[in-house]
């Protein structure tokens, strides 16, 4: 602590100190680094609600984990579906993302989609599901008809509190992300998801990840 007499500390030192704790705060650290950025494809998958894991799996069966994804506390199971499309094409080997939500709902690339029969996936933020289209999925022990939820997962961001600040950023704005490398380019529409217990992690499907050749490069970037 400075002394009685020498206690008046200057404008710029107050304004350093006031900048430092804001950038902090802001989860920027002194140095401004940008968090890193995990750029991730989804293959096609299933979420699976309670009342549908009863039917397709046994009464009271739990899913179990195969490998945990990224996300702290979500994982790829080890169960399996098969869906039935619209011209009774299938896809089997369908694996379910865990832990159950409230709703069952299919992600599917566009190509999955178009080679099942749906010829107009809408393209939809995962929960938003009114409307979408339904499926038939056969499990090991039984049938369930879902009336609504396959969807083409919209390009998402998560991140947490702190990394949209330092981005600037809030739910549901759009940001862009480019991927350098032999057959980069940039996505305009990339939705931000903002949750406590998230880390800065791009989703986008299987098709896109083709499309941008987003296993030749570690080269990626999202901003504003
Ligand atoms: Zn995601």
């Amino acid at each position: 602590m400075a002394s009685a007499g020498n206690s008046v500390i200057d404008r710029a030192t107050v304004e350093r100190i006031v900048r430092q704790v804001a950038l902090e705060y802001l989860g920027r650290g002194s140095n401004g680094k940008a968090p890193e950025l995990v750029v991730q494809a989804s293959s096609r998958h299933m979420h699976v609600c309670r009342e549908d894991m009863d039917v397709l799996f046994g009464p009271g069966t739990e899913l179990t984990v195969q490998k945990p994804l990224f996300q702290e506390g979500f994982y790829a199971a080890n169960e399996t579906v098969t869906i039935v499309g619209p011209r009774s094409r299938i896809i089997s080997n369908l694996r379910i993302l865990g832990p159950m939500r409230k709703e069952s709902q299919v992600e599917l690339a566009f190509t999955d989609a178009i080679m099942l029969g749906f010829s107009d996936l809408p393209i939809r933020i995962s929960g938003d599901i009114k409307g979408t289209p339904g499926a038939v999925i056969v499990g090991p022990k039984g049938v369930v008809e879902l009336k609504q939820g396959v969807i083409r997962a919209a390009i998402h961001v998560h991140m947490n509190p702190k990394e949209a600040a330092y981005f600037g950023v809030k739910q549901g704005d759009m940001m862009k992300l480019r991927v350098g490398g032999a057959s980069g380019l940039t996505f305009n529409k990339v939705h931000v998801r903002i949750d406590a217990g998230s880390k800065l992690n791009v989703h986008m499907d299987t098709d896109e990840a083709n499309a941008c050749g987003l296993h030749l490069t570690k080269d990626v970037e999202i901003f504003k």
